[in-house]
């Protein structure tokens, strides 16, 4: 009985020895054909383009510092050329150790924390190898100097291992309510992409800059990006960046894709954890959920602990940040449909992972569909950006004017017997001049011009200006 035994495992080892050759032998002529390189505030990431699946191995060396990355079963396609400006590395160099094994020496100025995996293919790339660069966190660079204008205020880079943000301190209970703006997708995720090369991670991203410029202009608010430049946050990471931040509401900015060039508006989602509302919820939610896949945080940066733990909270206190997040989400809606049209006249339900913050009301809109090219266009022009960026900072005011967190400044203002005048939509009459509207709203004129961003003076019958808030004291 042992000697078949023995005999047995003898047989499943040689046949496991001939199955590893036969796998290696498969992949030894994949080639290396470009690396790309992607810089974040806390880590670089560099993705190699391979013709196949190759095995590798990552390790670092000292004085001076290194990175070695070997990829087995694999030769140089062309020649590794990136740019490493503002990245630990100084310089990427290769050599074929053995026929069939690439060696890749990367020069560092400072030591790094290596994380690597490989990527299959997917409808945009082949098979990849990423390698995760991250910045040591004591000698990680201090953050930019702030500068003088608030609407730009870069964020404050997060890296895994920093505590959480500490927020400077405001005056009791008059502090700002911070609003995480969330630019969705990012480096080797672009999105979806219009027939004119316009891509998603662009033009949201340029959509959340300009949102966070004017909810800062907002009195008693204060926004935040979860990215500030082109690179890939897993989703997950987003909203862990929402709370380090101390978010009182996250909203995630996206544009679609649909498989019919026809579709075309804009939606506000916010979170089901019952399933979608509509077919084209869970489509949606289904693509947006893929980015993680595409852009490798797959099961790399979370681990199981972190999983459980966020389950229970999700269930612990989902209810009641959810009816926030559809009043929100309804007034954001609202506002978006005076500037384009609209995809559904209601808040739609579906379960985007970058909208389960159990304790933050959290909205994903899509500004419209990238894959339609007149609203790709509109997507990619300044005005129309401005336009999406006010419809969800004045929904986003409307919200907390009504809802204000305890402890803020707009909670002050209300318990304090001032009351505040929402902004309203006015809608211009022939022989009135901006001088004319502004004594007639109580608003200075350089306010009204900055809430339209408006350039000149000049006015037509019939357009629409938003009329900023107002205090007033209240009337006994
Ligand atoms: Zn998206």
């Amino acid at each position: 009985m042992m000697g078949l035994g023995m005999r047995f495992r003898a047989l499943v080892a040689a046949v496991g020895v001939l199955f590893l050759a036969v796998t290696v032998d498969a992949v030894a002529d994949s080639k290396v054909n470009s690396v790309r390189l992607w810089r974040a505030p806390d880590n670089t990431r560099l993705v190699f383009d391979l013709t196949g699946p190759v095995q590798h191995s990552v390790f670092t060396l000292t004085a001076p510092d290194r990175l070695v990355i070997d990829i087995n079963g694999a030769t140089l396609g062309a020649p590794l050329n990136v740019n490493t400006s503002n990245t630990p590395i100084t310089a990427m160099r290769s050599a074929q150790r053995t026929p069939t094994d690439l060696r890749v020496v990367i020069d560092l100025k400072k030591a790094v924390t290596p994380k690597s995996f490989s990527l299959a293919p997917n409808a945009q790339y082949g098979n990849r190898l990423v390698v995760d660069l991250f910045d040591n966190a004591a000698d990680a660079a201090p953050p930019p100097a702030p500068t003088p204008s608030v609407a730009t205020v870069p964020a404050v880079p997060v890296t895994p291992t920093e505590p959480a943000i500490k927020l400077p301190p405001a005056p009791a209970g008059k502090r700002d309510i911070v609003v995480v703006i969330d630019a969705g997708h990012g480096g080797e995720d672009p999105g979806a992409s219009g027939s004119r090369g316009q891509r998603e991670k662009d033009v949201v991203l340029q959509i959340a800059r300009e949102t966070q410029r004017q909810v800062n202009g907002m009195k008693g608010f204060r926004a935040e990006l979860t990215r500030t430049g082109d690179y890939f946050i897993p989703l997950r990471g987003r909203t862990e960046i929402a709370r380090k931040k101390g978010a009182d509401l996250f909203v995630s900015i996206h544009a679609d894709a649909a498989p019919s060039a026809a579709a075309f508006g804009a939606s506000v989602f916010a979170l089901s954890d019952r399933g979608a509302t509509s077919e084209t919820a869970r489509w949606l939610a289904d693509s947006e959920n893929r980015s993680d896949l595409i852009g490798g945080a797959g099961n790399v940066s979370l681990d199981d602990k972190d999983r459980m733990l966020a389950g229970v909270l999700l269930d612990l206190s989902m209810t009641a940040s959810l009816t926030s997040s559809l009043n929100v989400g309804q007034k954001v809606l609202s506002n978006i449909g005076r500037v384009t049209p609209l995809h559904k006249q209601r808040v739609e339900q579906a379960g985007f992972m970058v909208l389960k913050s159990p304790d933050i009301p959290s909205i994903l809109v899509e500004t419209g569909f990238i894959s339609n090219a007149n609203e790709a266009s509109k997507l990619a022009a300044s005005n129309h950006q401005q336009a999406l960026a006010r419809s969800i900072s004045s929904g986003v005011r409307q919200f907390f004017q009504q809802n204000p967190p305890p402890g803020t400044y707009i909670a002050w203002l209300r318990d304090s017997g001032k009351i505040v005048q929402g902004p309203r939509d006015h809608r211009v009459n022939p022989g009135e001049t901006l001088a004319m509207i502004a004594v007639r709203y109580q608003v200075s004129p350089a306010t009204l011009r900055s809430a339209n961003s408006l350039s000149s003076d000049e006015l037509k019958i019939g357009q629409h200006l938003t009329i900023p808030s107002t205090e007033l004291a209240a009337k006994e």
